[in-house]
């Protein structure tokens, strides 16, 4: 119905894929006030019987709804739109590219204060100089004086700054006697400049490092991986890099696949840059995030470290984002709004004609296969800096070994050795815990989780069994549960069990245990590489946490115990996944000036894929897994979705996926560049209580793949679901 009052198109967030459309009231009508009203501001509107925060998406002039059905919205929440309009349309592209439903992926890109309809904070900071008519008479106390001498040789320093120094009371006392003043300043657009901003000079390139930074421009959208091995110094070019965009006046994002390496990363930038650097991710209060949030959206943060969902934070003026570690499965969402933060980044850099950076020492098949096409500009860096080698590879065959707590006769030799020499070893086994399994040795029982697929964990510590997938938790029963004998034997290695026998037999070494368990403590990492790096002989016993990024001077033993386990697990991902943690862990060794050495347990020492390894490189190994790829028709040789469901029932979300199939082929009958398979059980089949399916969609082009998403949710919106099914579709998935 065409209409003289604009129509706004509002995203809520609701699971419904389509705006909700609201008229303006009446009062901005008559005021001849209706140009408030732009995409990108809030709205309080009435939707059934609540009252919820949208966003304005469109402004129409027309409705398919009848107008006079249509209600007024109840406030307009923001004077402007809450971020530039060029990031708005990324935010509708993503949602748009990943087929979520429009209100949920929108509003989930906002910090959590702003979809409770909270302003955007003051971004000013509290600081004190001192007073022009000041004089040190007035005091006797030691500490006011420090803090006034200090004042005297500065500008003005902030109240931060000074209460963390001097404390509160000293700040009051002499703001009282009126020897200190408090103003506010606000950093906007503060001009950076070099050298001024240089804490720390940048090091000496090394002539591969010094070639990877003169290929990278600043000036216009490019995406460069540097493929460096371990221990290459790519976080050195990263800092240099940034530099030039920093002096350019604009600001720099660095994306982390974990937070235990945010603090990392944001160390490396504080300490070169005398400038605004912030961070972004989960573990921070809303207050926190909103408010960094506004600097970056402000210019008052001059660089950002975050993990994933930093790529929707605003900026003021960006320049460049660097993606470290691009490899990590962590940079995609794998619950709701599933989007893969390292595509996006380079989406959001091509809208913005920016640089965008990867680095990796073990780059994924989808990126080095966007070199291969040109894509994206391939920059090596093959040696370590300094005198460091490149780690020894070695397999230990368990064919001819005894084995002892998982742990070969051999290897324990090697860890013995390693202490002896007064250097450090670093166990690698992914899996937390005591054992995988708690198994009766008289009738073959196996605690099950009650609700998954999979058998319970022991955690001895706690004293508990505990599913990984759901967290459901039971006590240790003493006896069988079907036999009722006394005949219950943990099976299976994990962290808790490896560091028990290792303290065993290593009674005077410090053995340190890193995984999702242990590092709970605040500042965990921070003490662990304070005490590691004390240089002192110790053992490390990690799961993949310990595989990234970190760098400790004095391991150069690397025992990987379990190799078998993810060489022969079944979902598409899992062997490139085994080369980038091998390589990973690899890498932690000999990082000093002593030689570091792998040693890979496993009953398959003639597997093509670890030979390839460990004979040659994670690039000849990363060949293998492609042309493996390709002959399965799998990604990056085909694009991916696939529709996932979940019920309470088997039996409904297969004939759910059935059906979605039937719709699917009327939708685009299957040739040779589009096809379909399943419904098939995921991985893990039951989780939480819940069966999950899924249907896979392949294509040969993305334009293929987009369109027919299209068609398909939008006709899915029209069927009839059972009440206990919940649908998604996932988008470049990393795991089935
Ligand atoms: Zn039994
Ligand atoms: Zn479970």
């Amino acid at each position: 119905m065409k209409n003289q009052k604009p129509i706004l198109n509002v995203a809520v967030p609701t699971p419904q894929r389509q705006l909700f459309d609201y008229v303006i009231p009446d009062e901005f009508i008559k005021s001849d006030s209706t140009e408030l009203f732009i995409p990108g501001c809030r709205v309080l509107i009435p939707f059934g019987n609540r009252n919820l925060i949208g966003l304005i998406v469109k402004i129409s002039q027309s409705t398919d709804f009848d107008l006079k059905k249509l209600k007024p919205i109840k406030a307009l929440i923001d004077k402007e739109p809450l971020v530039s309009k060029i990031l708005f349309d990324f935010f509708i592209w993503s949602a748009n590219y990943y087929h979520h439903p429009i209100g949920e992926a929108l509003l989930k890109v906002f910090p959590g204060n702003l979809r409770k309809g909270l302003p955007l904070p003051k971004t000013t900071t509290r600081c004190w100089k001192i007073d022009k008519s000041y004089s040190s008479d007035n005091t006797k106390s030691v500490k006011q004086l420090d803090l006034l001498s200090l004042l005297n040789s500065v500008d003005h320093k902030t109240d931060e700054f000074l209460k963390a120094c001097f404390g509160r009371s000293t700040i009051s006392a002499l703001a009282k006697k009126g020897l200190i003043t408090e103003f506010q300043k606000s950093y906007t657009k503060e001009k950076v400049s070099f050298p001024k901003a240089l804490k720390q000079n940048p090091k000496l390139l090394n002539d591969e490092q010094a070639t990877v930074l003169s290929k990278l421009s600043i000036e216009k959208f490019s995406c460069s991986l540097i493929d460096g091995v371990t221990g290459s110094g790519k976080t050195e070019i990263y800092l240099q890099f940034a530099e030039l965009i920093l002096k350019n006046q604009r600001q720099v994002f660095i994306l982390v696949p974990e937070i235990n390496l945010v603090q990392q990363m944001e160390a490396q930038f504080s300490n070169r840059f005398d400038l605004e650097v912030l961070t972004f991710h989960s573990n921070m209060t809303d207050n926190q995030r909103l408010l960094n949030w506004t600097k970056a959206k402000n210019g008052e943060a001059h660089i950002i470290v975050g993990t994933r969902s930093s790529v929707f934070v605003p900026a003021f003026n960006l320049g460049l984002i660097i993606i470290d570690e691009e490899h990590d499965q962590s940079y995609k969402q794998q619950e709701g709004f599933r989007y893969s933060a390292r595509d996006l980044a380079i989406q959001r850099a091509s809208n913005d004609s920016i640089p965008v950076l990867l680095g990796s020492a073990t780059p994924s098949l989808e990126t080095i296969q966007n070199c291969i096409k040109n894509k994206y500009q391939h920059l090596y860096i093959k040696k370590r800096i300094g005198l460091s080698q490149p780690p020894k590879w070695n397999i230990i065959d368990l064919k001819n070994q005894s084995i002892s707590n998982g742990i070969s006769e051999f290897a324990e030799t090697k860890i013995k050795e390693t202490i002896s020499n007064g250097k450090q070893a670093l166990i690698f086994i992914n899996r937390r815990g005591y054992a995988p399994a708690l198994f009766c040795n008289s009738c073959g029982w196996v605690m099950d989780c009650a609700n998954c697929d999979s058998k319970l964990t022991l955690h001895k510590a706690k004293q508990k069994l505990i599913c990984h997938h759901c967290e459901f938790t039971a006590n240790v029963p003493l006896k069988c549960l079907a036999c009722d004998k006394d005949s219950l034997v943990p099976v299976g290695m994990g962290t808790e069990r490896i560091e028990e026998y290792l303290k065993n037999i290593f009674p005077t070494i410090p053995v340190f245990r890193v995984d999702k368990d242990s590092s709970k403590k605040k500042d965990f990492m921070e003490n662990l590489h304070r005490k590691v790096n004390g240089a002192e002989p110790c053992i490390i016993i990690g799961t993949q946490m310990m595989t990234k990024g970190h760098d400790f001077k004095n391991i150069t033993l690397v025992l990987a115990l379990d190799t078998d386990t993810q060489l022969f697990h079944p979902d598409f991902k899992n062997q490139e996944r085994l080369g980038q943690l091998l390589t990973q862990v690899a890498g932690r060794g000999g990082r000093g000036q002593f030689l570091g050495e792998i040693y890979l347990q496993t009953y398959n020492s003639d597997h093509p894929l670890l030979e390839k390894l460990v004979k040659d490189n994670y690039g000849s190994f990363l060949q293998d897994i492609s042309s493996e790829r390709e002959v399965t028709l799998m990604p990056p040789f085909r694009h991916l979705a696939l529709i996932r469901a979940d019920s309470t029932h088997s039996d409904k979300v297969i004939n759910f996926l059935k059906h979605v199939r039937s719709i699917t082929n009327s939708i685009q009958p299957q040739n040779r560049s589009i096809n379909y398979i399943g419904p098939l059980p995921s991985m893990l089949e039951k989780r939480a209580g819940r069966y999950r399916y899924l249907f896979q969609i392949r294509t040969k082009n993305r334009s293929q793949m987009h369109s027919l998403l299209t068609k398909l949710t939008h006709q899915m919106g029209t069927i009839k679901i059972p009440s206990s099914v919940r649908w998604f579709v996932d988008v470049d998935p990393v795991e089935l």
